[in-house]
C-alpha cells in the first residue's frame, strides 16, 4: 500500500510520519518553496505561519490537555515542539525555525517518506489525504469542488463568540423562541432598553479591530458581515437586523424589548451558547469588554471569542465519515485545518488521526477525550451553519456529576477523565496489536 499526502503542513507532515510508523509508503507533496501560500515563507514543512505559541500548556485549557494526549499517543511534531521549546509562562512555545527543521530531519531520516516538492492540482489516485491546509491553492480548491459539489467548501470562516452556560445570568436572559414557534424554547434572550442598547452600538462602533492581512482585503462579507460593520452602517441597523425584538415578550417586564440578543446552542449538551449573528474581527479584549455589557452577559466567561479570516474548509459533517473518509468516495480522506478544525496543535492532532485511521486504526478515540472530541466535531456536528473550531471544553461531553469549585476544577475534572479515557485506549490498541 501506499498513500499519497497532500501538504506538507502540520497535518500532512504527522499523518505522514505516522502511516510510516505502520510500515506504510508515503509520497508527501508539497507545493514550497515552488508555490508560496499567501502567508508561509519559507519551503520548509510544518512551518508555524504566524505566532510561535501552540497556546497553553495546561491542564485545565483544552489545549494544554490535547498536547498531553498527543504526548501519550507519542505525535512526532508533539515531541518535536516539546525538543524546540523557548520559554513561554504556561504556554508552549517554539523555536519555529528549529521546529521546522526538526521535522524535515524526521520526513527525510524515513525510508518509507518520499517527499516530493510539486502543486497537486488534481486529486491523486489511490488512496489520498488532503492535507492542504486553510490556504490551499487554487487548482486544488476547484478540483475538490468538482469532487465534492458547489457550497460544500468554504474560503472564509464568520465565528461569533461561544460563550459557558453556566457564566450566563438568568434572572436577565430568558429562554423564549420567536412568536413561541416550535416546541421547547431553541433560543436564549439577553433583552436591552433602550439606552442600553444605545450604549452598546456606540461601544461597538469606537472598539478596536484587527487589521486584515493583505490577502484578507477583498472578503466580501455579503451575508455575514461584521457585527461591528453593520453597527457603522447605522445606529438602527442592527436594532433591525441580529438585535432585532419581534415576537418576543421579556417575562419580566411583560413588554418586547427594546432590542434583543440571541444565543443558540453550540452543543447538544447545552454547556455552550454562541451569539447569533455576532461575527466580529474586533480584538480579543474589546470583544471581552463590549459582548459583557450585553445585559445578562456581564460576567460570561468565553469558551471561544470570534473571528473572521481567510480559511479554505469543507463542511466536514455532511461529507465525511466518521473515519475521516469523503463518504462518496472512501479512498480520499482529509486532514487539517482544511476540515474545520482551527490551530496548530489542532491541525497535528487530526493529522495523527488521519495517519492512523488510514493505517487501519479500528477503534476511534473515545468522545470523552480531546483527541475524540475533534473527530466527532469535523465528522458528527448537527449544525446549518458548520465553522471551524479550536479545542474547547465546550466539545466535549459533561460530567455525570456536578464538580465543584468553579470552573478551572470542572476543567481538571473533565481533563483526569480524558487522560484516564485515553490511557485506557491506547491499552486496548496496543492488545490488540500484540495479538
Ligand atoms: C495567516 C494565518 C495565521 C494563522 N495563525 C495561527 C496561529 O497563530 N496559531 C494557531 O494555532 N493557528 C493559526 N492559524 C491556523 C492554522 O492552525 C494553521 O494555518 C495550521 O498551519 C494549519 O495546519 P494544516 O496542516 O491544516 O495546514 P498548513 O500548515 O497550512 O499546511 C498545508 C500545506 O499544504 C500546502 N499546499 C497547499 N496547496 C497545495 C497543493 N495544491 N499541492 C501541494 N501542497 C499544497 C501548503 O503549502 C502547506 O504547506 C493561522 C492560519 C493562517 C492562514
Amino acid at each position: 500500500m501506499k498513500v499519497t499526502v497532500v501538504g506538507a503542513g502540520l497535518a500532512g507532515s504527522e499523518a505522514a510520519l505516522q502511516l510510516a510508523r505502520s510500515g506504510i509508503r508515503v509520497d508527501l507533496c508539497e507545493m514550497r518553496p515552488g508555490t508560496m501560500t499567501p502567508a508561509h515563507t519559507t519551503g520548509l514543512p510544518a512551518e508555524l505561519v504566524c505566532s510561535n505559541s501552540l497556546r497553553s500548556n495546561l491542564l485545565h485549557n483544552a489545549p494544554g490537555l490535547l498536547k498531553e494526549e498527543l504526548r501519550m499517543c507519542e505525535s512526532f511534531l508533539m515531541k518535536a515542539a516539546d525538543s524546540c521549546r523557548v520559554p513561554a509562562g504556561g504556554a508552549l512555545a517554539v523555536d519555529r525555525e528549529e521546529f521546522s527543521r526538526t521535522v524535515r530531519e524526521m520526513l527525510l531520516d524515513h525510508e518509507l517518506i518520499t517527499m516530493k516538492e510539486e502543486e497537486v492540482n488534481d486529486i491523486p489516485s489511490g488512496e489520498v489525504i488532503i492535507a492542504a491546509g486553510p490556504l490551499a491553492s487554487k487548482p486544488l480548491t476547484d478540483a475538490i469542488v468538482e469532487l465534492t459539489g458547489s457550497g460544500s467548501l468554504y474560503f472564509y470562516d464568520a465565528i461569533a463568540p461561544v460563550i459557558d452556560f453556566e457564566s450566563i445570568n438568568m434572572d436577565r436572559a430568558f429562554f423564549q423562541n420567536r412568536y413561541e414557534k416550535g416546541g421547547d424554547a431553541d433560543y436564549l434572550n439577553c433583552p436591552l432598553s433602550e439606552e442600553e442598547y444605545f450604549d452598546f452600538v456606540r461601544e461597538l462602533k469606537s472598539a478596536e479591530r484587527v487589521s486584515p492581512r493583505d490577502f484578507e482585503k477583498e472578503i466580501h462579507f455579503q451575508g455575514c458581515m461584521p457585527v461591528e460593520a453593520i453597527a457603522d452602517s447605522g445606529d438602527m441597523s442592527l436594532a433591525f437586523g441580529a438585535m432585532k425584538p419581534v415576537g418576543l415578550l421579556n417575562p419580566l417586564t411583560g413588554q418586547r424589548p427594546f432590542a434583543v440578543v440571541q444565543l443558540r446552542m453550540e452543543n447538544r449538551a447545552g454547556t455552550a451558547w454562541n451569539l447569533v449573528g455576532f461575527q466580529t474581527k474586533l480584538t480579543y479584549p474589546e470583544q471581552k469588554r463590549i459582548f459583557r455589557m450585553i445585559p445578562g452577559l456581564e460576567k460570561a466567561e468565553f469558551i471561544r471569542l470570534g473571528s473572521m479570516h481567510r480559511n479554505t474548509f469543507i463542511n466536514g459533517p455532511s461529507l465525511l465519515g466518521g473515519r475521516m473518509r469523503l463518504k462518496t468516495d472512501e479512498r480520499i480522506m482529509f486532514a487539517g485545518q482544511i476540515t474545520g478544525i482551527e490551530g496548530y496543535i489542532e491541525s497535528i492532532a487530526s493529522g495523527y488521526l488521519a495517519g492512523k485511521l488510514m493505517a487501519g486504526l479500528q477503534t476511534l478515540p473515545p468522545a470523552d477525550t480531546a483527541l475524540g472530541a475533534i473527530l466527532r466535531y469535523t465528522s458528527e456536528t448537527a449544525t446549518d451553519n458548520y465553522q471551524p473550531s479550536n479545542i474547547n471544553y465546550g466539545l466535549f461531553p459533561p460530567m455525570a456529576d456536578k464538580i465543584r469549585g468553579g470552573r478551572r476544577a470542572r476543567r481538571e475534572a473533565q481533563a483526569e477523565r480524558a487522560l484516564m479515557s485515553l490511557g485506557k485506549w491506547l491499552v486496548s490498541l496496543s492488545a490488540v496489536s500484540f495479538q
